[in-house]
């Protein structure tokens, strides 16, 4: 049984989710029964409460799920990087821990899978969150699919299923940011969207708070794009060519009409907008300079605790 390749690995990211872990369980290998031979990866991202142990209690139940626990919490896409990592089967499931994603849509994504797909996305139709993530993950998708350069599909949730092919691009890109969503879209294998439900999460706690959430879009862009860098360029030669205009303007008006210039106001004004620009473009290039530094020190990307 253990050295038989399976047909699905099935990994998933957990990370304070011991109030799920026995429901994700139980409705997930009811599905998977019916599709074939399995294997689970649960990945503990350094959770504070039960999780592992429920983990272990269920590998000592059904040797079928494995699980890897970090040291600490090294965050969601390194998680999900962690199970890649370990997962044999022919096809590869990733979902949320959290039951958002219903298992019992893996059925159809598979339905499209056996046409010969590569990455099958599960887009959710009508999204089940408050009100406020709604708002930003919609501001989140827009600015990510305007920057990034590649096309990632929106309102994609972590369901989806992957190729052997996928998966083994997957594993060569060992960048110390990640964005899962967008290293899948960028491998530019055939893809495709199914939509499928989208629950409200019923137990638990969302880990993505609005800063956290601020900073995935940022790292995501910065990550797949240098479009932020240019900016300063493009702002730059704007402003000087409005402040030559302004220049000349108010030559002419001195020279020929002697009309005196009123500054402290503008002047002030001036000084502190175009500090702010040049504060801010610095900022950006701290940010990819700062990204820089953490690619070539090379660490792990995370550390494995144990291992069952
Ligand atoms: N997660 C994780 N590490 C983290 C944060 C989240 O492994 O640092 C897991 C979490 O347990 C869940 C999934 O990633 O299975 C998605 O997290 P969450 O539901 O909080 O995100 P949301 O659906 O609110 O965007
Ligand atoms: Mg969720």
């Amino acid at each position: 049984m253990e050295d038989k390749i399976p047909d699905f690995s099935v990994v998933i990211p957990i990370y304070n989710e011991e109030e799920n872990i026995p429901e994700l369980y139980s409705r997930l290998t009811s599905v998977m029964e019916k599709l074939g031979s399995y294997e689970i990866i649960m990945v503990d991202d350094g959770s504070k409460d039960r999780s592992w142990e429920l983990i272990r209690e269920l590998h000592t139940k059904d040797p079928r799920v494995k699980g890897i626990s970090f040291s600490r919490n090294f965050g969601h896409h390194i998680a999900i990087t962690a199970g890649l990592d370990q997962a044999r089967g022919n096809a590869i499931i990733l979902m949320d821990g959290d039951l958002q994603d219903p298992p019992e849509e893996i059925p159809k994504l598979y339905e499209k899978f056996r046409d010969g797909y590569d990455i099958v996305y599960g887009i959710r139709k009508e999204r089940h969150d408050p009100l406020l993530k709604k708002m930003t993950s919609y501001l989140f998708w827009l600015i990510l699919r305007r920057f990034s350069g590649v096309d990632i599909p929106a309102g994609q949730t972590m369901l989806r299923i992957l190729s052997k092919r996928v998966l083994e691009v997957l594993k060569g890109m060992r960048e110390y940011s990640r964005f899962i969503h967008g290293m899948m879209a960028w491998t530019g294998f055939n893809m495709i969207t199914v939509e499928v439900q989208h629950d409200p999460r019923r137990k638990g706690k969302s880990k993505y708070n609005i800063p956290r959430l601020f900073k995935l879009a940022f790292h995501a862009v910065t990550s797949f794009s240098t479009v932020p860098l240019r900016i300063a360029t493009y702002v730059g030669l704007i402003s000087s060519l409005i402040s030559l205009i302004a220049g000349v303007y108010f030559i002419y008006k001195k020279i020929f009409y002697n009309i005196p210039i009123l500054g402290y106001a503008s002047i002030i004004v001036s000084i502190f907008f175009v500090g702010g620009i040049q504060l801010l473009m610095l900022g950006i290039f701290g940010e990819y300079l700062g990204r820089t530094y953490q690619e070539v020190q090379r660490r792990p990307l995370y550390i494995i605790k144990e291992f069952i």
